[in-house]
């Protein structure tokens, strides 16, 4: 197969370039390395565009044939998104619409999009299925959510089908070692915490000691960005048999704390990693964990790494590979 891949050069998206580059499949990436990396790829076609720019788009896409679309090029921060929504939603709203206008125009069908749990807001169940209400709390969910439904109306008038994938906490790095998690700012807590045991890095804080949570630390579901991989290449098989719009949940059905997560590290890294209580920080909701059985049940989604300690060494394997 001929697959385009809209932010392949990002941290889930360089990871699926890599997945199916190693089953023997043609992986083209477009991206505007706003905030991903040229040394993330290899061996593969670059379409250097940002889904903004239309022109360039239409000009770039013409003519061209692909299998599918994996769609990752987005702005992901929920912070930034707060303080920017504007960006947000014309970089996951109008790109994606873009991208989507270059489909219908060049007779290319099947899209797998990159959605997020920040679409459903704060859990009203323990574990969050498809069809828990959709109230995100801040812009980036908001705009996810947007484009979701965009989708939907979309699929139904025109020959495209879309699978949205809602991933929980993407986390883990290549077993390869050679590929991983390199954000600038980095926000994520798995690499936060593996750079504080680097020599001169800053102390880890832990915003919030107060949720109503087993030890009062914000709990998520953390899921291995190749097995998310994985999930997006089968939706792309999926959709032979299932015409149409779908959405599933991607996560490991399992909470753990950032206290949890820090002894996690701490295993892998072998060593005690200090950390220093601080304030809450704005829109964590308390516990977000994914009822992922549609996924495992329609797509055949089978992950494997059901273990935070498989995550975090792989994780750390990754930060000693690349100096942190
Ligand atoms: N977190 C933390 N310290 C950090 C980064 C994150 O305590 O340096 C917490 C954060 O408040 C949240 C959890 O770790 O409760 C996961 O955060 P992350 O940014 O990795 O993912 P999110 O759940 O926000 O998508």
């Amino acid at each position: 197969m001929r697959l385009l891949i809209p932010g392949g050069a990002g941290y889930i998206g360089s990871h699926m370039v890599k997945y199916v580059q190693e089953l023997g499949h043609e992986a083209v990436v477009l991206d505007d390395f706003s905030t991903g990396h040229e040394w993330a790829i290899n061996d593969c076609e670059i379409l250097r565009v940002n889904l903004l720019d239309q022109d360039t788009l239409a000009q770039l896409l013409k003519g061209r044939s692909f299998d599918g679309v994996i769609h990752f090029a987005a702005k992901s921060l929920v912070g930034e998104s707060v303080q920017k929504p504007d960006l947000y939603y014309r970089n996951n709203v109008v790109g994606t619409l873009n991208l989507v206008n270059e489909m219908i125009t060049n007779d290319i069908h099947n899209l797998v999009f990159s959605s997020t749990a920040a679409i459903f807001g704060n859990p009203v169940t323990e574990k969050i299925a498809e069809d828990h209400p959709k109230n995100p709390i801040n812009p980036y969910g908001q705009s996810k959510l947007m484009a979701e439904n965009m989708l939907r109306d979309i699929c139904a008038v025109h020959d495209i089908n879309a699978t949205c994938f809602r991933y929980f906490n993407a986390a883990g790095a290549d077993r390869s070692g050679s590929l991983g998690e390199a954000h600038d700012p980095e926000t994520h807590l798995i690499p936060n915490i593996l750079k504080s045991t680097i020599p001169g890095g800053s102390v880890l804080k832990v915003f919030g000691t107060d949720y109503e949570t087993h030890d009062g630390t914000c709990v998520r579901d953390y899921v291995h960005v190749t097995d998310l991989a994985e999930a997006h290449f089968l939706a792309l098989e999926y959709m032979k048999d299932n015409s149409g719009f779908s959405a599933f949940n991607l996560g490991n059905g399992s909470g753990f704390s950032v206290l949890d997560v820090i002894r996690s590290c701490e295993r892998a890294v072998k060593k005690m990693i200090p950390f220093d209580p601080a304030m809450r920080r704005v829109g964590d909701p308390p516990v977000l964990v994914a009822d992922s059985s549609a996924a495992i049940c329609k797509i055949s989604w089978e992950p494997k790494f059901g273990s935070l300690d498989a995550i975090t060494q792989s994780a750390w394997r990754w930060h000693e590979h690349s100096g942190g």
